[in-house]
């Protein structure tokens, strides 16, 4: 397995983390086989968003004595009326949610309290004005969450998020086709409706920058939807030319600016082994950027950190380049010190490069790398200022 930090938590989460959402209705057996495959992979994030107290029971009991070796996610601001969930902005309802959701997964904190369902102005509102937001601050200083974070599936609302500061790390819906849906579409209503993907013209700029925001605030994104519910693997329901693999969803998740971790609903151990390997898959394997040559026309040169181009010969990352040089090219802001270390930490970076052109030869959208690395050393490197 690999970990990276999720962002300013400072906390190692493994690249691909497991959705429970799959596992309601399930057996005890299958709970505990499924939880316990996930974690034998080196699977150490979960996230529980349950609706009845009889699934949260199971999951506690797959966990029992193997709690310490796994990060929680848990919802703040969800509830459960005859065993589906809901959305509760009322603090009275989101504290029994959560004093439940500890007893029932018998632990005393949950890693990460995730403000619940966070799509729209008014949720924002609510959760400040009902004392929400300050009980998750409570809960945190009182040490039973270790970091703030929310979900959402609306990328202006989780700019808000981002931009007063409210959150430690981000759950978002990622996967290419909700990036091509306009931001006024509900990408859930278009899962429902057959997904499709209304007025395809490539990926959502406002979708980008959420990820390229969250990166330069350091707030980490783990993703739901991986799978678009799976949806995308499926010939008969993708809205592209042919099914996505599940290892080309995550590598697209994990490829986005910001991702710490990929959540995948899996509701068997055989699914958790789908998932994981994932981390021994070749280049082609995981390669997604059909996606894009086939449907979705030219990106105007814009690198997709897709990573097609490599290798390269003197070990050069040229997608976190690009990463880091678009953050760094964004607007008139200060380069945040965050982005300048993490560009600098690469064991090879823009200096690096002997302009053998080999990565332009392979980069399916014409990206201009060689004149990108020495961009990203004048604004990045040891003598920017
Ligand atoms: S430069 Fe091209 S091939 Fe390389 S990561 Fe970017 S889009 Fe992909
Ligand atoms: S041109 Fe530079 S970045 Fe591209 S493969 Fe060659 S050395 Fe690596």
């Amino acid at each position: 397995m690999e970990y990276r930090v999720i962002g300013k938590t400072g906390i190692p989460a493994s690249i691909i983390g497991l959705g429970t959402e799959h596992l309601d209705g399930a057996s005890g057996r299958d709970i505990d086989s499924t939880i316990h495959a996930a974690l034998d992979a080196g699977i150490n994030i979960i996230d529980v968003f349950m609706p009845g107290p009889d699934v949260r029971r199971k999951i506690g009991h797959a966990l029992k004595d193997r709690r310490d070796r796994v990060l929680l996610q848990g919802a703040i601001g969800s509830t459960d009326i005859g065993d589906q969930y809901d959305i509760s902005r009322d603090l009275a309802t989101c504290k029994r949610y959560f004093e439940d959701l500890l007893r029932y997964l018998q632990t005393d904190c949950i890693d990460f309290g995730m403000l619940f369902f966070m799509d729209s102005d008014q949720a924002l509102d609510d959760v400040s004005e009902n004392g929400i937001l300050a009980y998750a601050r409570q809960l945190k200083k009182e040490g039973k969450i270790r970091a703030i974070g929310a979900s959402s599936h609306n990328p202006d609302v989780a700019k808000k998020l981002v931009l007063r500061g409210w959150i430690d790390l981000l759950m978002f819906s990622i996967n290419p086709a909700f990036d091509m849906t306009p931001v006024g579409e509900n990408t859930l209503d278009a899962l429902e409706g057959g997904f499709h993907v209304p007025n395809r013209q490539g990926l959502r700029p406002e979708r980008h920058e959420l990820y390229q925001l969250c990166e330069k605030h350091e707030v980490g994104i783990t993703v739901m939807k991986t799978y678009g519910a799976g949806k995308l693997l499926s010939a008969e329901h993708t809205p592209f030319s042919a099914a996505m693999t599940t290892t080309q969803c995550i590598h697209y998740a994990l490829s986005r600016p910001a991702v710490a971790s990929a959540l995948v609903g899996c509701e068997s151990a055989a699914e958790v082994s789908d998932a994981v390997r994932y981390l021994d898959a070749s280049a082609e394997a995981k390669d997604y950027t059909w996606i894009f040559q086939e449907e979705h026309g030219r990106l105007d040169q814009a690198c997709v950190y897709c990573s097609h181009c490599q290798p390269c010969p003197v070990g050069i990352d040229i997608a976190s380049v690009h990463k880091y040089l678009d953050i760094a090219l964004l607007g008139t802001d200060r380069i945040p010190p965050s982005v300048r270390q993490h560009y600098l930490a690469l064991p090879a970076r823009g200096e690096d490069c002997i302009t053998c052109g080999q990565c332009e030869t392979r980069c399916p959208f014409a990206v201009p790398i060689m004149e990108n690395m020495r961009l990203a050393e004048t604004w990045l490197g040891r003598s920017a200022t």
